[in-house]
């Protein structure tokens, strides 16, 4: 199937490394032009020189935190200025901290919704006006399965994401007729830098070993292992494709059957 991604440019935000490294890497395979974004310019900086040197195509590190409208939009300029538009969007920052309601602050339940709500809505403005004069465009929010099936003690996650799922259900019927589908993808346990931290942290609290506690994940996961990156970032490419141009307003797990919902 071709994708029909070659002559596109793809913005992904934190870009440097898992999940959003990931789909960024299955899109210059497909061809397209790169602008990707993380808050460490030296990771960036690699993760840039690598895609660039594995796939041949032209790859934009900015360095640019995605909580900061100002830096979001100096972002997208950058990222015009260079290829002259942003046809796909992929938004993505790190995951909010853990916590119960009684352990929670106001000022983390701030700080969770600038992360993870306000970065998409100021990269969806940035990019929406060359979308729509174009009459053509792909936005996709990377959220969780949280979204579906919220996940015990993350309630900033559970919540936030699904303040994110609300917006971008909306924004999907707004600008629909002008050629813009806006989608979420929700990755289940996916074997990522972050996930395999998480799991030494939570084995240590526990006194057990790190693959002991990934072992727990995978009990409740019905295929058995975490996710790979690279499944992820498959269904990333075909949904921001030009062959996905009949789907919008949806939210699909890669989960390896996590969510135990019928839809
Ligand atoms: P990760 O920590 O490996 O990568 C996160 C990236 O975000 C890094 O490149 C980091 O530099 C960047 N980043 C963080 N805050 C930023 C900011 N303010 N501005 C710019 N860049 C920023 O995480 P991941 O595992 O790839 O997960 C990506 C997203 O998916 C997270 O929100 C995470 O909570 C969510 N998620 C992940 C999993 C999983 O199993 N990996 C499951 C469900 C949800």
């Amino acid at each position: 199937m071709d994708l029909g991604l070659k002559d596109k440019v793809a913005l992904v935000a934190a870009g440097s490394r898992g999940l959003g490294r990931a789909v960024a890497e299955e899109l210059a395979a497909e061809g397209a032009s790169l602008v990707l974004c993380a808050r460490d310019a030296a990771t960036l900086a690699d993760t840039t020189a690598a895609i660039a040197d594995q796939t041949g195509v032209h790859v934009l590190g900015v360095p640019a935190d995605v909580t900061d409208a100002a830096q979001v939009k100096q972002l997208v300029a950058s990222g015009i200025d260079r290829f002259g538009r942003i046809d796909i969007l992929v938004t993505n920052a790190g995951g909010p901290p853990a916590g119960r309601f009684d352990q929670l602050t106001q000022e983390q339940w701030e700080d969770a919704a600038r992360l993870t709500l306000y970065s998409a809505v100021h990269l969806a403005r940035e990019v929406l006006p060359g979308m729509k004069a174009r009459r053509w465009g792909r936005i996709l929010n990377i959220t969780s399965i949280a979204v579906k099936q919220p996940v015990e003690n993350l309630l900033l996650s559970n919540s936030l994401r699904a303040a994110v799922t609300g917006f971008a259900r909306t924004l999907a019927n707004e600008v629909a007729a002008e050629g813009i589908t806006v989608n979420n993808i929700l990755p289940g346990y996916t074997r990522t830098e972050r996930l395999e931290d998480l799991a030494r942290m939570m084995a240590e609290k526990q006194g057990i070993s790190a693959s002991e506690f990934s072992g727990k994940w995978e009990a409740e996961i019905p295929m058995g292992r975490l996710g790979e990156p690279r499944e992820f970032a498959a269904l990333a490419a075909f949904l921001v494709s030009e062959r996905a141009s009949y789907i919008t307003g949806t939210s699909i797990q890669v989960d390896g059957g996590w969510i135990r919902s019928l839809i």
